[in-house]
Order: C-alpha cells, then sequence, then structure tokens
C-alpha cells in the first residue's frame, strides 16, 4: 500500500514534535504533526473541488511551505502536482498551463494578477491563493476520509522544461522516481533526520524540490525555505550556530554570489556537512575559492527526467577529484556511447545515457519526443561525458543545443522563435557565451533583410515582452549571413568560433 511511502504521516507518527518545516519569510514553523494535519485538509479541499486521481494541480509561487503542502495533498489524492516557473511570461506559462490543463491553480498574492490571466487564457476551473482564502479553506476542511490507492509508478509530478524543438516539455515524474531519489541522494549526502536543511533553490525546479527538499523531508529531517535566493542572508544562516544548519545546495552562481559578497570571508562555514552543486557546469576556479575557505563543495549531476541525481562525487573524492561529477548514485545505470548508440571505448567522450528507475517514463502528450528520447529504455541526456581511469565521470560537452544561464536551462530554438516574428529578420541563431557570473548568457546573431533596418532596442523589448528575463539574449551582433553546413543549417560551431572570445 501506498500509506508506506507517505513519509509526512510516518513522521507525524513517529516524531510528532520534530519541526519539518519552517518558512524564512512568514516566520511560519511547521512541526510534521502539524504540517501532516495541513496537507490532510488541504487534500480534502482540493477532494472537495473535484481533484482525484490524475488530475493536475500546478502552483505558481516564489518558495514559501504551502507549496510543498499542495505536492503533498496531491499524493494523498492521487493527483498530480504541477511546479510552475514563476520567471516565465504570461506568453510562455500560457502554452504549459494549457499543456496540462490543471483543474486548480494554486498561487501567492504576487502572482495573482498573472494567475488571473492565465485563468481566463486557459480556462482554468479554480484559483486558490495562498494567505488569507488559503487558510480559511484549510480551516473549513474537514480531514480527509481516506487517501486515495495510490501506486509507485503512478504519475506524482509533472515538471516543464524546454526543448530543442522550441516548445516545452513536461517530464512526468512518478513517485517511485522520487522515493528513489530520496535514496540516491540521501545516502551520499548523509540526510537523516537529524538534518536541517536550507533551500534556496526554487521548489518549481528539480534542484530546489529534490535537491534536497524531498529527501530531507523523506528522513524526517528539517527544511528551511528562503522566499528567494539572497546571498547575505544565506551566508549569515549558515555562519548561524543557533540554527544549526547541516546542508545546502546551489547551482554555480548561488556559490559565486556569495564568494562575493564582502560577508564571505568572515562567515564560519565549519558546521556544513554538506554543500552541494550541480545543474551546471562548474569552474573549477570557483571550486578552489570556496576550498581555501575550508569548505569543499561536493559536486553532482542530474536532470528533471532523472529526479535528479545521476550521478556524485564522494565527499571524501571532492577536494582530489575537483570537476568531476562523481561516480553513479546507487539506483541508476549510465553509459556513455558514440554516435552509433555503441559504448565508447573507456576515457573516451560520448553522450551520457541513463536508465534504472529514478529515469521519467517520458512527457506528457509528447510521443514524438517520447521515441526520440529513449533508446530501449535508456535516456539520452544530450550531455557529453567521459570517465577516468579511476571511473570517475567528467561532464565534458552537450551534444543539445541548449545553454545554461544562472542554473535556468535556455534552449536556443526557442528564443529563436521568437526572433524569427520580427519581420525584419532574415536569419538568427543564438548561442551561450561564458559569463563569470551566470556560467552563460546568451549571443544572438542576426542577419538583417536587405533594405531593412532592425534596431537593437527594438530586438530587446520584442524577447522582454515574450520571454523571460533569462531567455533574452544579453548582447546582438549583426552579420552580413549566417555560416551554413551542406544541408543548409546554421553551424553554430562556426558561430562560436567567430563570436565568442575563448577563456584561456
Ligand atoms: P535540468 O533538467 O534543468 O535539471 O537540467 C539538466 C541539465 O543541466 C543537464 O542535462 C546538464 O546539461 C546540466 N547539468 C546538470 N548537472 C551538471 C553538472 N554537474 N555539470 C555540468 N552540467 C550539468
Ligand atoms: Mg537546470
Amino acid at each position: 500500500s501506498f500509506a508506506y511511502f507517505d513519509w509526512i504521516t510516518h513522521h507525524a507518527e513517529v516524531r510528532p514534535d520534530r519541526i519539518a518545516l519552517i518558512d524564512l519569510a512568514t516566520q511560519r514553523r511547521l512541526t510534521y504533526r502539524a504540517l501532516d494535519d495541513r496537507i490532510d485538509r488541504l487534500a480534502s479541499h482540493l477532494a472537495s473541488l473535484g481533484v482525484g486521481r490524475g488530475d493536475r494541480v500546478a502552483v505558481l509561487a516564489a518558495n514559501t511551505t504551502d507549496t510543498l503542502e499542495v505536492q503533498f495533498a496531491c499524493f494523498r489524492l492521487g493527483a498530480i502536482f504541477v511546479p510552475l516557473n514563476v520567471r516565465l511570461t504570461v506568453h510562455e506559462l500560457s502554452f504549459i498551463v494549457g499543456d496540462a490543463a490543471p483543474l486548480v491553480l494554486a498561487h501567492d498574492s504576487d502572482f495573482a494578477a498573472m494567475a488571473g490571466d492565465l485563468q481566463s487564457k486557459c480556462g482554468i476551473a479554480h484559483l486558490l491563493q495562498f494567505g488569507a482564502p488559503y487558510e480559511a479553506a484549510l480551516s473549513a476542511a474537514p480531514r480527509l476520509a481516506r487517501a486515495e490507492a495510490v501506486t509507485l509508478d503512478d504519475v506524482s509530478t509533472i515538471m516543464y522544461t524546454s526543448g530543442t524543438t522550441g516548445k516545452p516539455k513536461g517530464a512526468m515524474i512518478t513517485h517511485l522516481m522520487t522515493f528513489i531519489n530520496a535514496v540516491n541522494l540521501g545516502i551520499p549526502a548523509f540526510i537523516t533526520q537529524r538534518t536541517v536543511f536550507l533551500c534556496v533553490m526554487p521548489l518549481f525546479h528539480t534542484g530546489g524540490l529534490n535537491c534536497y527538499t524531498n529527501p530531507v523531508l523523506h528522513a524526517g529531517g528539517t527544511v528551511i525555505l528562503m522566499r528567494a535566493f539572497d546571498p547575505g542572508e544565506t551566508l549569515r544562516l549558515i555562519g548561524d550556530a543557533g540554527i544549526g544548519l547541516t546542508h545546502f545546495f546551489g547551482v554555480p552562481s548561488i556559490y559565486q554570489f556569495m564568494c562575493q559578497h564582502p560577508a564571505f570571508a568572515d562567515t564560519d562555514l565549519s558546521r556544513l556537512q554538506m554543500a552541494g552543486v550541480g545543474g551546471a557546469p562548474m569552474p573549477v576556479p570557483l571550486l578552489r575559492i570556496w576550498q581555501e575557505r575550508g569548505c569543499t563543495l561536493v559536486q553532482g549531476y542530474g536532470m528533471t527526467e532523472t529526479s535528479p541525481a545521476v550521478m556524485m562525487l564522494d565527499s571524501d573524492d571532492a577536494a582530489r577529484k575537483a570537476g568531476s561529477a562523481g561516480k553513479p548514485v546507487l539506483h541508476a545505470d549510465l553509459k556513455i556511447v558514440g554516435p552509433d548508440g555503441e559504448p565508447v571505448a573507456p576515457g573516451e567522450m560520448g553522450e551520457l545515457w541513463v536508465k534504472g528507475p529514478n529515469i521519467t517514463p517520458g512527457y506528457w502528450n509528447r510521443p514524438e519526443a517520447n521515441r526520440t528520447s529513449f533508446t530501449d529504455g535508456w535516456l539520452h541526456t544530450g550531455d557529453a561525458a567521459r570517465v577516468d581511469g579511476e571511473g570517475f565521470y567528467y561532464i565534458v560537452d552537450r551534444t543539445k543545443d541548449m545553454y545554461i544561464s544562472g542554473g535556468e536551462n535556455v534552449y536556443p530554438a526557442e528564443v529563436e522563435d521568437v526572433l524569427y516574428q520580427l519581420p525584419e529578420i532574415a536569419e538568427a541563431a543564438v548561442i551561450g557565451a561564458p559569463d563569470p557570473q551566470w556560467g552563460e548568457t546568451g549571443v544572438a546573431i542576426i542577419a538583417v533583410k536587405t533594405g531593412h533596418d532592425l534596431p537593437e532596442a527594438k530586438l530587446h523589448t520584442h524577447c522582454r515582452e515574450r520571454l523571460a528575463r533569462f531567455k533574452c539574449p544579453q548582447r546582438v551582433v549583426f552579420v552580413e549571413a549566417l555560416p551554413r553546413n551542406a544541408t543548409g543549417k546554421v553551424h553554430k560551431p562556426t558561430l562560436r568560433e567567430r563570436f565568442l572570445v575563448r577563456e584561456t
């Protein structure tokens, strides 16, 4: 029965008074007993709105404990939790909401106007606003009569990621995947009921929800939620003996911002048992800066589609193997293949493929992507990797056309689609350029139609109206024509060669 996998109910019985969640913005502290009770009431309220097995419930909010209540209420109902990226525009979100077709959209007051727009554009039956309306609904709701008989293979969550075809795809996440990730990450990250974890990454990304929020709640530990990342406040919390943080996780940019903060030099980092980093390539010089402060960052590699943990360094190897993403996690299978799909020779570079109980069964409503993304159950990651003589993996490149800006993935195809809407543009290509702060930022290379004029400001305004800020190109280069290969495709390696300043 699924009841064995309802962690919150378990901890509410075994350690009722232990603090499960702290919301820094509201100073709310929830014990496991209180959290369990609120989840139950929320589930019964959602059921009264008609939410049942397989129905979607979306959330549009900055980090709040309420979002996690929605997740766990969905789990009890066998409903599907759909966290939405608040950085996207209404234009981008309406595609996602249209695809997921949620019955309910929960949101915080900051995104009330956006939620209203989405409701009218996409025809969502119910909005549920966090704060007073949400609290009133919980108070009025009885406890849930009976949890749904969910199985581990049921989809619990849909997380949207963009794609090389330009349109976002919803990765289906099953209960099994989330459970397996709690084990795969929990063991090497030393996550126990004593863990006190600070989450600064957004809960609408797997990097916030599953690194390490869900594994910590699975173990019966404490999660402290920051509404949005603030480097000075994060350093203060890490150094605070009274709070006693044991665990932290961030993408490389998070560590970059913290080490540039004036408080970095004096912060006591010694209480952290685990400072994990992943989600984008981690520069070795940045690892060294933290190392010099006595804090060894532990790298891992993963994807939304893989729950996310796929590989992780052993903390004992982290200093010696700086730059490696580690070795495979416990319950996952990896191979590095050549263009023919056959494993490459040891030490050679190839595409990383992953298989196992941590892998998505596929994308929501995307039969075509589901055919092309897998071979015999192996997920093609689109990342290029190699293994050294001791079995340590290095992520060395990408085979997919994507770049990562501050931990947010950007698919040039999506940006190029938007650029081509400008009638003055004859040819457009977007590439990621190295950036010390964000990892990478976008460069648009544009050929304007003869006889036309395109002011750069017009291009920027056009992008900002349609695309999240992190997807908008930072730099524009105008050219006569784009280099193309024999089949007529824009040749991006040539563009990178010509327009990117190589780091030496
Ligand atoms: P997402 O689905 O948003 O989590 O993005 C997954 C992608 O992030 C992967 O396919 C990689 O391209 C990238 N990524 C994740 N972890 C690492 C890492 N440790 N080093 C380099 N790239 C990474
Ligand atoms: Mg990412």
